[in-house]
């Protein structure tokens, strides 16, 4: 790598993910580390929460402030105002929040309804994520949603007075939808005015509900090639209103707001993960790990408790882990990755021979030393990225 800048690491961006695996309703094609939340007390997970964090400090001595701090989940919005308050104390006291950091919580539109929205934004919330997932309601009923399409549009309404940032995420490619129905739902979405769309093709992971159904005939995944074409659909609609993706799955109005966090994952930055089930990736020393919280909420306390930290240990990963992995997620991005931090990492050189197909091919491009998958390039990320990796 050109420079002395090593091709990984928090210089790439440094974030807080924080899991809080509780939902009112498990959705049916969740895969998810989630749990019904009933009427538990979040009391002592938000406090494990918390030393987990502070646990963090030893470790990453010469981590500064944080860039980000992602409440995902779950559904995180289910915590309180003075319990997100806690939470984001225990970063700022621990490692420090930059001036301007974006905050971003995860909130289905019925909690956005019911939510104080100006105490969530008191609290240092900057950015609201909304799992709006449809505008049909026939569509949300399907996929066991627990709100209309009335009231997520008046969420996402509701959200834009108050916060700097909203995303919305949508799920397409549903079974029976035709790019017309789906063009015309794009177009409604696009309309509420949130400057950050999510959109994702619905899957059907082997032990959901409707991973389930799927094996047993019951629902029909629709095809590869209808599901190329919407994804073709989603890219011109979105251009045109001048929401491009900046990623696989992810659309923006400007720099301004793409989602900074993810920004860190795509660009192999550092981040911390706590709650259960939580991942994070940590240089230290010049080396790579990736941790990983117990899963299942009650022994993730118990871990915190006993050794003040919800992961023992972390995996040192090795020199062709981590130069798979900043291709693989600098590949998602538009942006596309410098193939020097993938060699230099790895040793390996990247074969030109095939980027030169793939240009051909109007798949990819290099500018310089960043290789960037075009549009097109980007429906069929996972086998180009097979194909360079070292
Ligand atoms: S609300 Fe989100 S996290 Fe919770 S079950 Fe549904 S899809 Fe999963």
């Amino acid at each position: 790598m050109s420079g002395g800048v090593a091709p990984f690491g928090p210089h790439f961006g440094f974030g807080l993910y924080i899991h809080w695996p509780y939902c009112t309703r498990i959705c049916p094609y969740c895969d998810f580390n989630v749990y019904a939340a009933k009427e538990r007390d979040g009391g002592p997970l938000v406090d494990a929460i918390a030393a987990d964090i502070h646990a963090h400090r030893p470790r990453l001595p010469q981590h500064g402030a944080l860039d980000t701090v992602y409440l995902g989940g779950g559904t995180p919005a289910l915590l309180r105002p003075d319990e997100i308050g806690t939470l984001l104390r225990a970063a700022s006291d621990t490692f420090g929040i930059r001036s301007g950091a974006e905050i971003t919580l995860e909130a289905n539109p019925n909690d956005v309804l019911r939510a104080d929205l100006p105490g969530l934004a008191r609290a240092g919330v900057t950015r609201l994520s909304i799992g709006v997932q449809s505008l049909r309601d026939a569509s949300l009923a399907f996929l066991g949603r627990d709100h209309d399409a009335v009231s997520a549009a008046e969420a996402v309404r509701r959200a834009l007075k108050v916060f700097p940032s909203v995303s919305i995420d949508l799920i397409y490619a549903r079974p029976t939808q035709t790019p017309a129905s789906w063009e015309a739902e794009l177009k409604d979405a696009l309309a509420l005015g949130a400057p950050h769309l999510s959109l994702y093709e619905l899957t059907f992971e082997p032990k959901t509900p409707f991973g389930l159904a799927a094996t047993r005939g019951d629902i029909k995944p629709m095809e590869d090639d209808q599901q190329a074409d919407l994804y073709e659909l989603t890219q011109s609609v979105t251009s045109a209103a001048g929401m491009p993706a900046y990623e696989v799955s992810n659309h923006a109005a400007s720099k301004d707001h793409q989602s900074r966090h993810n920004l860190i994952y795509w660009r192999s930055g550092d981040w911390i993960g706590v709650g259960p089930g939580a991942h994070g990736r940590l240089t230290v020393n010049g080396a790579r790990y990736a941790s990983i919280a117990e899963r299942r909420p009650e022994p993730y306390i118990a871990g915190v408790q006993a050794l003040q930290s919800g992961w023992g240990d972390a995996t040192k990963l090795e020199a062709l882990e981590i130069a798979r992995e900043i291709l693989a997620m600098g590949l998602r991005a538009a942006e596309g990755v410098d193939l020097r931090r993938v060699e230099a990492v790895s040793g390996v050189r990247v074969s030109r021979d095939k980027i030169a197909v793939f240009a051909e091919k109007g798949w990819a491009e290099m500018v310089g030393a960043e290789l960037r998958l075009t549009p097109a390039g980007r429906l069929l990320t996972d086998a180009l990225t097979a194909e360079l990796s070292p």
